[in-house]
């Protein structure tokens, strides 16, 4: 018998209506299942909800027998509903009884029905149950059944999540839900050290519920329609001033991401969101959250990309219809919480004053950290799920310390944090004691302490590290930053800035390193293992004008004075010795026009690539210098992404093979007469600084955070004691390193203190 649901607008008005009633949410789900099953003439309406043990419980039923609400547990997987929540997409079938996933549950008296139709409630691509309608007769639920039937889980999410927070402040909630009222701690990694407390700012809008249904349908499509029109339109505008190319060939990225905002079966469904009843918002939310679901399940990488296109297409469009032109409102000292954060995104925030930021994603060695790092914000990655367990305005304590975000803290944690946090200033004013102080061992050795800089807003704390200069100035920074490629004026302005700031202390500009994760804005990495492609000095090399262009500015900031420039990525001695001819030729060619030489110069390679530390007697022929960047270094020498946490942190740095490696590269250099540095993450841990000292560095290029515990822990070494001590742990088979010589460091009172 085929029967079809009312007008979905007609439903989405009693819906309304019903939302606009006050009542607890509990009995407005009940109320939600009556109106549903008589408004689409099903025989069925069922609401399940995942439950903190990971279970299906059946929460509301007009239909099936009402003793099973709240005693029907289905496991995640199990029956035809828990293949929607682990699939989160929706299933029609027409003879349930018959389908191999059925699952038999005779207290809820379901025996009858043959049709059925279920589609997940989602939120922030989180799974959190599951609404069924069901029939007696065997039939096919069409298109716009499903769609009508998506759109009210949807208003059931808001439900739900405003279920939950209510359980969190009410006195009669069920056991279940009891531990949604207690804090929540969910561990993170910490990207960069510290500890802050506030209200959370999400990453991503939010759709108010107040916003969710529309009072003027015509008007909703209207304003759909100029929002759409809006967000093509930016999109051609980005195309067009994308003159610059990169990685590749970024216009046809950029061409697949016009094409997936132009695409008419994806307004058209915003479309059919606003005429089911939806707010434009609202609308686009929906179609954010499917496409976060399905973002989770996909497996290939390629779909995987699309999805974080589409995702981020219904970011833009809901600023554009909220009015929001920057995202940066409200960031001062807020915590930001975020699924995933480019470094251009993060320096976006950089001059907002937030006291923290919290990612779903990204990893120790991601630029985003490196970006958290170098502003000094402390920063924990990897806390998963957060964006489901928190609103705007959550209060929260980041522990970027021991890794953990606290969500909700009760009054004891919050003074316990206060005391700690009165600790972490009191160590601060010791390090500010140190400024002045030399970095030297207790038996005399030297050791140079650097800064690892990008920005304008990291020279301002030069002087107040005492960083004897500046060891990697990552330039790209400042086009990462840029909606346009920065004027060859421009860089000249801010390494005029840099050179200006140190005051005669070397600065060492490392030439732009595009490429892998570092894209400038709306360019998206294309390759396969991008981290292995075309970047950093590959790119240079064969886009000559903008290397060319860079150096020119390089040589005219020094305006004379000594000049020092490092290459990216160098993989053999040829490819420096081309970007070194390239940069002597620019400094030849500016003297023609009237700028003067610098007065000396000195040019390195960065070790990133394992390969050139095999021919380094070659290279000491030609560079000055090298610097080794053991965030690239690592991954490429354990085959380990420095991006994916899973892999990267699989391999400790402290673990024999590489350490072998880098003490035959020490000392190389020595023999060969080339000087060298260590300017990656780890350079900035005092324990990994202790073992590089050890090894034979001398120098060390850190994020301005980890000036003062390094020092701290220079002045209290012991080197050739513990050198000594060392050398006995290598050779014998003790494991793991990191805790022998971490103990090894008691043993002789070194100074290993985080910030
Ligand atoms: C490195 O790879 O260690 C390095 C310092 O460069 P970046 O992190 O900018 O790739
Ligand atoms: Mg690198």
């Amino acid at each position: 018998m085929a029967q079809s649901f009312s007008s979905p607008r007609l439903l989405m008005n009693r819906l309304r209506v019903l939302m606009a009633e006050g009542s607890d949410g509990e009995d407005r789900l009940s109320r939600i299942v009556q109106l549903v099953a008589g408004t689409m003439v099903a025989d069925v309406c069922s609401i399940y909800l995942r439950t903190p043990e990971r279970k299906l419980r059946l929460a509301a039923t007009e239909g099936l027998d009402p003793d099973a609400v709240n005693k029907t547990l289905l496991d995640l997987d199990e029956g035809l509903v828990g293949q929607i929540a682990a699939t989160a997409a929706p299933l029609a079938i027409q003879d349930a009884p018959r389908h191999p996933a059925f699952s038999y549950r005779p207290e809820t008296g379901e025996d009858p029905y043959h049709a059925f139709l279920g589609v997940p409630i989602l939120r922030g691509g989180l799974v959190l149950g599951v609404l069924t309608v069901q029939n007696r007769s065997e039939r096919a639920y069409d298109e716009q059944e499903i769609e009508t039937l998506q759109t009210i889980a949807m208003v059931i999410a808001e439900v739900v999540t405003a279920l939950f927070q209510a359980a969190i402040n009410s006195p009669n909630i069920k056991p279940e839900d009891n531990r949604l009222r207690r804090p929540i701690n969910i561990k993170g990694r910490v990207l960069c050290e510290g500890l802050a407390m506030g209200p959370v700012l999400l990453h991503d809008p939010v759709v108010p519920a107040a916003k969710f249904f529309a009072a003027d349908p015509e008007r909703e499509e209207e304003r759909l329609e100029v929002a759409l029109k809006e967000l093509q339109e930016s999109i051609d505008h980005m195309i067009a001033r994308e003159s610059f190319q990169l990685g590749g060939d970024p216009r046809e990225i950029l061409e697949t991401f016009r094409m997936l905002a132009s695409d008419a079966s994806w307004s058209d469904r915003l479309m059919d969101g606003i005429r089911s009843g939806l707010s434009a918002e609202a609308s686009v939310d929906k179609a954010r959250a499917e496409h976060r679901a399905r973002l989770q399940k996909a497996r290939d990488p390629y779909l995987k990309e699309r999805f974080y296109d589409l995702e981020d297409l219904d970011n833009r469009l809901l600023r554009i219809l909220s009015g929001q032109t920057g995202p940066r409102q409200n960031a001062e000292d807020a915590i930001l919480v975020a699924r995933r954060l480019g470094p251009a995104d993060l320096l976006d925030y950089a001059s907002a004053g937030l006291a923290a930021i919290v990612l779903e994603e990204a990893s120790t060695h991601s630029h985003a950290a490196i970006v958290a790092r170098a502003i000094g914000i402390p920063t924990l990655g990897g806390v998963k799920r957060v964006i489901s367990f928190v609103e705007n305005g959550t209060r929260a304590i980041v522990d970027a310390g021991d890794g953990v975000l606290h969500l909700r803290p009760d009054e004891t944690l919050l003074q316990a944090y206060d005391t700690r946090a009165a600790m972490l200033d009191t160590r601060a004013a010791l390090y500010r004691e140190l400024r002045d102080l030399p970095a030297v061992t207790k038996d005399g050795v030297d050791v140079d302490l650097y800064l690892n800089v990008g920005l304008d807003l990291d020279l301002a704390h030069f002087d107040e590290t005492g960083a004897k200069g500046i060891g990697l100035f990552r330039t790209e920074f400042q086009f990462l930053v840029s909606d346009q490629v920065p004027t060859i004026t421009q860089q000249m302005g801010l390494y005029k800035r840099a050179l200006d700031a140190t005051d005669g202390k070397e600065v060492i500009f490392r030439t732009i390193d595009f490429g892998a994760d570092k894209l400038m804005s709306g360019q998206r990495a294309r390759e396969e293992n991008p981290a292995l492609g075309w970047r950093s000095i590959r790119l240079a090399l064969d886009r000559r004008g903008l290397f060319r262009r860079q150096l020119r500015a390089l040589v005219r900031a020094a305006e004379g004075r000594p000049l020092s420039v490092m290459f990216p990525m160098v993989t053999t001695v040829e490819e420096f010795r081309m970007a070194k001819d390239i940069l002597l030729k620019e400094i030849d060619w500016s003297e023609a026009r009237g700028y003067p030489r610098p007065e000396s110069l000195s040019v390195g390679a960065m070790l990133e690539v394992p390969a050139l530390a095999f021919d380094l007697e070659r290279l000491a022929e030609h560079a000055d210098f090298i610097s080794i960047g053991t965030n690239d270094l690592l991954q490429f020498f354990h085959a380990a992404d420095r991006n994916l946490p899973t892999v990267s942190e699989r391999y400790d740095f402290l673990r024999r093979p590489v350490l072998k490696f880098l003490k035959q590269v020490f000392e190389d250099c020595e023999r060969f007469g080339l000087k060298v540095s260590v300017c990656g993450e780890l350079a900035g841990h005092p324990l990994d600084a202790m073992v590089l000292i050890v090894l034979g560095c001398r120098k060390l290029s850190v994020s301005a955070g980890n000036i003062g515990p390094l020092k701290n822990m220079v002045r209290s070494l012991p080197l050739q004691e513990v050198k000594d001590q060392f050398d006995l742990l290598i050779q014998s088979d003790k494991a793991p390193l990191r805790k022998e010589v971490l103990g090894l460091s008691w043993d002789l009172d070194v100074q290993i203190v985080q910030n």
